[in-house]
């Protein structure tokens, strides 16, 4: 593509003990692209997500960022770069009202821009306006997936990775997600999002990984992997 590469996974390779979770991922997110990573339960998903976030040991390869070799930086100087993860569930200060959830999220923000990025995403997610004042415990598990990813949004990451949003969710509510992210994307935002939910993720997605066992088998423009025999069979129940 022409636009630069935000995201260089490389000969990625990591390991729980002995057991080897990833096996040389390779993988690029272009700048103001959606990349949906989809595959099975166990497949190595979250583990890859972690990788680049830090959080997770690396064996062999490369994680590059904005053209910069980030393996030796702690997680913190990553986010502080502009990597930021949403995890899978619900990571929300339950006893803390909705409106302080966000504010901490802008804790590195200049006090101005962080009032006005609250309002944004009050814009983008409705239902987080309502409840403002109210404690984020109260919320709903898929409110809280949406305050998770608000909070995320508010310390203005240049890479998005967003684990499993629809994870749990009704389907009204994962359709929401979904838009928002379509959203996100329509605004220039570059997001890696990764989903056991293949046919909604590859539908918003300009390009798609599978991935199976620690493994990219196929990847692809997301309008043809969905169009795939293989990924049919597999991910879209056909
Ligand atoms: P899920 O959708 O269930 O989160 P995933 O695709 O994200 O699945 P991972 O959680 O990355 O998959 O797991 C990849 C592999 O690593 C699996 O075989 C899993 O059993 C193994 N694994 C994950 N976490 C650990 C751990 N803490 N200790 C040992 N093995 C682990």
């Amino acid at each position: 593509g022409a636009r630069p590469r935000v995201l260089e996974v490389a000969g990625l390779t990591s390991f729980y003990g002995r057991i080897q979770a990833l096996h040389g991922i390779d993988l690029n997110v272009e700048q103001g692209q959606l990349v949906a990573l989809v595959g099975a339960n166990g497949a190595g998903k979250t583990t890859l997500l972690r990788a680049i976030s830090g959080v997770q040991p690396v064996g062999a390869g490369e994680v590059r960022f904005q053209q910069r070799a980030i393996n030796k930086l702690e997680p913190h100087q990553r986010v502080a770069a502009g990597i930021c993860q949403v995890p899978e569930g619900r990571h929300v200060f339950g006893p803390m009202s909705i409106e302080d959830n966000l504010r901490l999220g802008a804790y590195a923000q200049p006090a101005a821009q962080a009032a006005a990025d609250i309002e944004k995403m009050y814009r983008l997610f409705p239902v987080l306006a309502e409840k403002r004042k109210l404690p984020a415990g109260t919320l709903s598990g898929g409110q809280q997936q949406m305050l998770a990813m608000a909070r995320a949004l508010m310390g203005r990451p240049r890479l998005l990775l967003l684990d499993e949003p629809s994870m749990g969710l009704a389907p009204l509510l994962v359709r929401e997600i979904f838009r928002v992210v379509q959203t996100l994307k329509a605004e220039g935002m570059t997001t890696l999002l990764v989903e056991q939910n293949a046919r909604a993720a590859l539908a918003i997605a300009d390009v798609g990984y599978v991935i199976e066992t620690g493994r990219i088998t196929l990847s692809g423009p997301a309008a043809e992997l969905l169009e795939n025999a293989q990924v049919k069979r597999a991910y879209l129940g056909m």
